[in-house]
């Protein structure tokens, strides 16, 4: 059997600098202007990367991890605008399907549908979806989060209690700044939690080639015009730590 390789893949690269801070013995390859870290973590193969943003990045990211890499399983991390109306911003959603909500290839198949597979939604891993959760409801449990990050910054980002939801991802190359882009949104695909510019890529592209994945997005925005919170001050400072957690938790229980 093929040993374990994991591929961890990030939106954010002060996310992807943490995580690659985990890896043993780090060697670098630069493939398609992106840098692949392999080394381990706890003695699991892994390779990190840089997905850089939107759909056709990740999805070339993530070939490369599966075609170059040869992983056998993927997990992806990174920041997403709230859409259901109970996330706050520190929130983190794990994704149990993934949709590309830009897709229309209307009237030759139905809005969203895929082109030639068929399918609308893709679903993550059920094993993996069990660990990183249960990854995440560790670390919400032990409130290592206001550990790691400190009263005051979680204040700053008014983040007091944050909480997991597991359900349904959209996404599309556009960044939601407004109301209206919500509102349409949530009345073609209602059960979407949170928006995004990759995961559903990723997702069938690993879909495409029987590979298990798992994406967990932290809340960084409301996805409308209130959104006034500070991006890249909410990555360096909230985002990247998430991720670090994240990834060091999901690795113990590996
Ligand atoms: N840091 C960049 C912006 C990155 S693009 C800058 O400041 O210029 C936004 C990234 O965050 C993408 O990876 C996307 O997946 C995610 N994201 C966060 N909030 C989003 C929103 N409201 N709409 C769409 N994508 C969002």
């Amino acid at each position: 059997m093929q040993e374990q390789v994991i591929g961890i893949m990030g939106a954010m690269p002060e996310e992807i600098d943490g995580v690659i801070l985990l890896l043993e013995n780090p060697i670098e390859s630069t493939i398609g202007k992106r840098t692949y870290v392999s080394g381990t973590i706890n003695d699991i193969a892994t390779v990190v990367v840089f997905s850089r943003w939107g759909k056709v990045a990740a999805a070339a990211t993530v070939s490369t991890l599966i075609h170059k890499f040869n992983i056998t399983h993927l997990l992806f991390t990174g920041v997403a605008g709230a859409v259901h109306p109970d996330l706050n911003i520190g929130d983190i959603v794990i994704a149990k399907r993934l949709v590309q909500h830009d897709m229309d290839a209307r009237p030759l198949m139905e809005r969203h549908e895929i082109p030639l597979l068929g399918k609308t939604f893709f679903d993550s891993d059920a094993m993996l979806l069990d660990v990183t959760s249960t990854a995440v409801s560790e670390i919400i449990a032990r409130n290592v989060l206001h550990e790691r990050i400190g009263e005051s910054e979680l204040r700053h980002f008014s983040i007091a209690d944050p909480k997991m939801i597991l359900g349904d991802i959209g996404s599309g190359d556009q960044f939601f700044a407004q109301h209206e882009q919500k509102e349409n949104l949530h009345s073609r695909l209602p059960t979407i939690l949170c928006v995004e510019m990759e995961g559903a890529a990723v997702a069938q592209v690993c879909y495409e080639n029987d590979m298990p994945f798992s994406i967990i997005r932290t809340i960084s925005d409301t996805a409308d015009d209130n959104s006034h919170i500070d991006f890249p001050a909410f990555i360096t400072n909230i985002a990247s730590k998430y991720a670090v957690e994240i990834i060091s938790t999901i690795y113990r229980l590996l």
